[in-house]
């Protein structure tokens, strides 16, 4: 029997790797485990190399709890371990087993090299003893039992295993108690071991599929296999929409099968998510910094020896490694993309409102994304036509060009409620595209900074005409007193509405165009769901909606309410008018002949009288055109009309309305 020290240099080493190696005690298990599979891959690949002659036997991993003794024991039928063996790899703490045997086999043996590091000592995380009974694949091999307390020193003496491999005992610790419940063991073997590539058994029961589907060759597959595989993964689930099958070699190896789900719910999305494998045993399912961040709304398997695994997250993302496979990850997604979308044009369509959220969702957050999704994203207009950007472009370029080169492409947010508009939009020829999905706002930002000299406004921004300018030479053709008194005619005829503002505005529109068109500043009503999407900006929602009240000058209507109007009111409005002209004239003439602009205090006496006049005859202006308008039932019914097509017209003033207009059919 021998003792020793361990060789690390420092004491207190099993103190450090129970804190703070590995936070989740759980992955010892995964360590062991991995490490009796690397022993018997070793050995396969020994036999295959001539190197080992004898029987392999059967080959299967074993995990053993036993309640009473307080153990946990995983055997493999591995390479075994010589006194010399265990010596240089488990006592010289530092020195790396692996590294020696990729020396001599680099070629084939990189997969099955473990990839942990410290793996066998995170045993002491849930320990307070531990065993290692193994007898060496070498010819005349003897058995040999090493055990360690925790401290750094071991003894080593003559073991009594009788056939190849090793066994790991764990005497399991005080705190560490449910690792010697079977359905615990269950439990984590399933979830890190469920694709290890040599079979692994807890007690009398498989727990691996020994050749998972990402490491076949894609045309070993069908698509079925790839659903199965699916519902394996993430039982309960519908059928994917598409998948891609990972597999590069240089300059780093990964495998690996990204599925697209049917989202339902964003539970969905947070539960089932992209896992992590490393030389088949699971590692991890929080992928940030190995996928882009877009990629995490896909489901399915990743399997890389080249990402490094017990590092901190800031430092993946900063991994030159870690980079290049995220985006060979986004470059693989975006070319699969292309390629289904050229096959089946159709598919692609159909499956569009389910993909439709990731890709936009990958073009708002990833330029490389971006640039390759440019010639695949699809716009839908209200008809339910899908176009790519170049077919939509070349659609609209002929009848939504404005007379300074712009193209206008219109859309909605809300098909219904804009209906009013999206008709007179596809009355004159016009297509609009429908932007109701979850991130559009921000899409339509994107568009309008990527395509060249194009605007996007929502149909109801403007009154038709206005929203694509063209040169159609109709001008707004009133007098001063007119448009003095139809302001304040249509101005006093608005109702108050809750949260809304109104700007009464003149627009010599097609006389077939509607009287009155209410709309919503573009601009302004991006700031506001900006605004919304943002904490702290609230004092924008509290704001009112300022709307345009649009007079269509040309329309009949409108025209006879003028001439009505001019007729009854314009004999006693001129001389009013003439008085508040003649009276500004007089201030302004007082105030220029004043020194340094000073006024004395006579002339702030007669300037002081003038204004008050000039507010008298405004005033006395505004009280004719309103009593006028209270007998014009037709002026607000005309708006009313306007507000009812935009969902504003509620409460009492509709009941109005109702009545109003029975009486006018009279
Ligand atoms: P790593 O696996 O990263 O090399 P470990 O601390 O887990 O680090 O293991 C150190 C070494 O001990 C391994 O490289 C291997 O040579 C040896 N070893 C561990 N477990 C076994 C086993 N079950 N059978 C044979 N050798 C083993």
């Amino acid at each position: 029997m021998a003792t020793g020290k361990i060789g690390v240099t420092t004491e207190n080493i099993f103190p450090v790797i129970k804190k703070f190696l590995y936070s989740d005690h759980e992955i010892f298990l995964r360590e062991l485990v991995s490490n009796a599979v690397d022993a018997t891959q070793k050995l396969r690949t020994l036999s295959s190399f001539g190197e080992f002659k004898g029987e392999l036997g059967d080959l299967k991993v074993t995990v053993t709890v036993d309640k009473e003794k307080g153990t946990l024991t995983v055997s493999d039928h591995g390479i075994g371990m010589t006194a010399d063996d265990i010596e240089k790899y488990i006592n010289q703490i530092a020195f790396s087993g692996a590294e020696e045997f990729l020396e001599k086999y680099k070629d084939t043996a990189n997969s099955i090299i473990g990839h942990f590091g410290l793996g066998f000592y995170s045993a002491f995380m849930v320990s307070d003893k531990v065993e290692i009974s193994s007898l060496s694949y070498k010819d005349g091999a003897e058995p040999v039992r090493w055990t360690c307390d925790g401290s750094p020193e071991y003894t080593m003496e003559k073991g009594d295993r009788s056939t190849r491999g090793t066994d790991i005992i764990l005497h399991i610790d005080e705190d560490s108690k449910e690792f010697l419940e079977q359905i615990r063991i269950d439990t984590l073997l399933k979830k890190y071991c469920r694709f290890l590539p040599v079979p692994v058994y807890s007690g009398e029961t498989l727990i691996n599929a020994t050749e998972p589907q990402w490491m076949k060759k894609p045309s070993e597959l069908t698509d079925e296999d790839y659903i199965k595989f699916y519902h394996e993964l993430y039982p309960g689930q519908d059928d994917p929409l598409f998948w891609i099958h990972l597999n590069v070699d240089y300059p780093f190896t990964l495998t690996g099968i990204l599925y697209f789900p049917k989202i339902k719910n964003n539970f969905e999305i947070t539960k089932n998510r992209i896992q992590l494998y490393c030389n088949q045993v699971y590692v991890t399912d929080s992928v940030e910094g190995v996928v882009p961040e877009f990629m995490m709304l896909l489901q399915g398997v990743i399997d890389s020896p080249d990402i490094p695994l017990n590092v901190s997250r800031s430092y993946l993302q900063s991994d030159t490694a870690v980079k290049k496979i995220s985006s060979y990850i986004t470059k693989k997604v975006s070319s699969r993309l292309d390629e289904l979308f050229k096959a089946d044009r159709k598919n692609f369509e159909e499956k569009w409102p389910d993909i439709r959220i990731f890709i936009e969702y990958g073009m708002l957050t990833d330029e490389k994304f971006c640039e390759a999704a440019m010639k695949f994203v699809l716009l839908e207009d209200t008809n339910h036509k899908f176009f790519t950007l170049e077919e939509y472009k070349t659609l609209v370029e002929p009848s939504q060009t404005e007379k300074d080169g712009d193209i206008v492409y219109l859309y909605t947010t809300d098909p219904v409620g804009q209906y009013n508009y999206i008709k007179a939009a596809n009355d004159k020829g016009y297509s609009v595209l429908l932007m109701d999905g979850q991130l559009d706002s921000h899409f339509v930002g994107l568009l309008e900074n990527k395509l060249e000299k194009t605007r996007l406004v929502r149909v109801d921004s403007d009154v038709i005409d206005r929203l694509i300018r063209k040169d159609d030479g109709r001008t707004v053709d009133l007098t001063a007193t007119q448009r003095n008194i139809l302001t304040t005619l249509f101005q006093s005829s608005t109702p108050e509405v809750e949260k809304a503002m109104f700007m009464v505005q003149f627009e010599a529109l097609a006389p077939t165009d509607m009287p009155i068109v209410i709309t919503q500043n573009e601009y302004m009503r991006r700031m506001k769901d900006m605004a919304a999407m943002q904490p702290g900006m609230n004092f924008y929602g509290e704001m009112p909606d300022s709307y345009t009240l649009v007079v269509n000058t040309s329309a009949p209507l409108v025209e006879k309410v003028r001439d009505e109007a001019t007729k009854a009111l314009a004999d006693r409005i001129k001389p009013l008018e003439e008085t508040v002209d003649a009276d500004n004239a007089k201030i302004e003439s007082i105030r220029s002949a004043a020194k340094d602009g000073k006024l004395d205090t006579e002339a702030q006496k007669q300037t002081d009288e003038l204004v008050a006049a000039v507010n008298k005859a405004r005033a006395e202006q505004e009280s004719i055109i309103k009593e006028y308008a209270a007998t014009q039932p037709v002026v607000r019914q005309l708006i009313d009309l306007a507000l009812l097509g935009n969902g504003l017209l509620r409460g009492k003033d509709l009941s109005d309305f109702i009545a109003r207009s029975v009486s006018l059919i009279k």
